[in-house]
């Protein structure tokens, strides 16, 4: 059977269209999180002309040399009065211009002597930041987005105290395997630590969800039934790790089955991660509206739960908050040729980039955990391409 191409998988999930749940959250609690709203400008900003330089208010129908120095303004003051002709008034940066006036002429170019301001130097500049000029009312400033420092900085520029964001989607983390122990635990002959538990975890949180780890699970279907029918309950998203390729004890097919989820796709063309697995099962909602809840069975190989959480698992963490994910890439030139035989699959190799140019790893495969932690990027190679050449240009993702 021909396996399902990346690009489809990611179709389907892209496609997806839950109903993100919102709420409102401070401002200093936003940084992350999914804005669920369309933030418009209550007010122009700024919401007064003002100075840019610390000089003198003047008027340009009044062009001078000299002015009789009327008024002096801090930033914080409100003008007390306008300019009268032949006036001017002190002005810090900041301050706001009296009416009246229209351009500051910056103190350097002037002489203040008993009560006069003289212009020494001519320039064309009015060294005023007009009223609006960032934003106009009601002009858009952010939609849906994850929210980064500057856009917090942004919101608190408009006076917002509070915004409106996504629910974070609780994420199930599920390791399956006998021969798995948790860190901080002692290794028995033939056992190994689960690292895809915590590290599935650490991605679920870098991706704006909340993880709800729920341990280790022996292959044994009956224990496993047990406790993936509990998670599908309590979690929007369940990811689990680990049996689900075609073994005697690669018990997670069936038993989503058993606990009524519907398989969307099984088996990718994708190296790593071709046993991936995506499910999905309905369940009645509070309102009597059908609720989803997905399921992912990541690869047991702990680069290829990585990888497979990063291209697929993200896209649908963004899709939970209202968001499309888009990763970002750069264009960059391969320093060394990349070569394989099998050109089956379309092929994800983790890569470094160095002064702009893509390396590649000394990469033993799946199960090579320690060279993921060196890469920068991941390098695409299609399906039916066996090399690329040295000094050819290629878009690499970054991790
Ligand atoms: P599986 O997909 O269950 O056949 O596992 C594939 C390989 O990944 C085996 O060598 C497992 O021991 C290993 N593996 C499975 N689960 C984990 C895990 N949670 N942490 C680290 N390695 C794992
Ligand atoms: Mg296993």
């Amino acid at each position: 059977m021909a396996l399902l191409h990346p690009d489809e998988a990611l179709e389907m999930i892209e496609a997806l269209n839950p109903e993100p749940r919102t709420e409102t959250v401070k401002l200093d609690e936003a940084l992350g999180r999914a804005l669920a709203e369309e933030v418009l400008a209550p007010e122009d900003s700024p919401p007064f002309a003002k100075a840019a330089m610390d000089g003198f208010a003047v008027s340009s129908a009044d062009p001078g040399p000299s002015w009789r120095l009327a008024a002096a303004l801090a930033a914080g003051d409100a003008p007390a009065r306008a300019l009268a002709r032949g006036e001017c008034a002190k002005i810090m940066t900041g301050a706001m211009l009296p009416p009246g006036a229209d351009r500051v002429v910056r103190v350097e170019y002037t002489r203040e002597q008993g009560g006069t301001v003289t212009l020494l130097t001519e320039e064309p500049y009015a060294n005023v930041i007009p009223r609006g000029e960032n934003l106009r009312r009601g002009e858009r400033v952010l939609g849906p987005r994850v929210l980064s420092p500057q856009d917090i900085g942004v919101l608190a520029s408009l006076g917002r105290a509070e915004v409106r964001v996504a629910v974070r989607p609780v994420v199930g983390v599920l390791a399956t395997g006998s021969e798995l122990r948790n860190p901080g635990e002692t290794l028995g002959p033939g056992q190994i630590y689960n690292s895809n538990g915590l590290q599935a975890c650490a991605q679920v949180s870098a991706a704006g969800g909340r993880p709800r780890y729920y341990g280790i699970v022996r292959d044994e279907p009956e224990a496993l039934r047990a406790a993936v029918g509990r998670a599908l309950e309590e979690c929007d998203l369940l990811l689990l790790s680990g049996g689900v390729s075609m073994g005697e004890l690669d018990f997670v097919p069936g038993v989503l089955k058993d606990c009524g989820a519907e398989i969307l796709f099984h088996k990718i063309a994708i190296k790593p991660g071709k046993p991936t697995l995506f499910a999905r099962r309905e369940r009645p909602g509070a309102s009597g509206a059908a609720h989803s809840t997905y399921a992912f069975g990541l690869p047991g190989n702990p680069v290829s739960a990585f990888v497979i959480f990063e291209v697929f698992v993200r896209p649908l963490l963004a899709r939970l908050q209202g968001l499309r994910f888009a990763p970002r890439t750069v264009h960059a030139r391969l320093a060394e040729a990349v070569k394989r035989r099998d050109t089956e699959r379309v092929e994800l190799r983790p890569v470094r980039l160095e002064r702009g140019e893509v390396r590649s790893l000394t990469f033993h495969g799946s199960a090579h955990l320690n060279a993921l932690s060196g890469a920068d990027a991941l390098l695409r190679l299609e399906i039916g391409v066996s090399r690329l050449e040295e000094g050819s240009w290629t878009d690499v993702r970054l991790l």
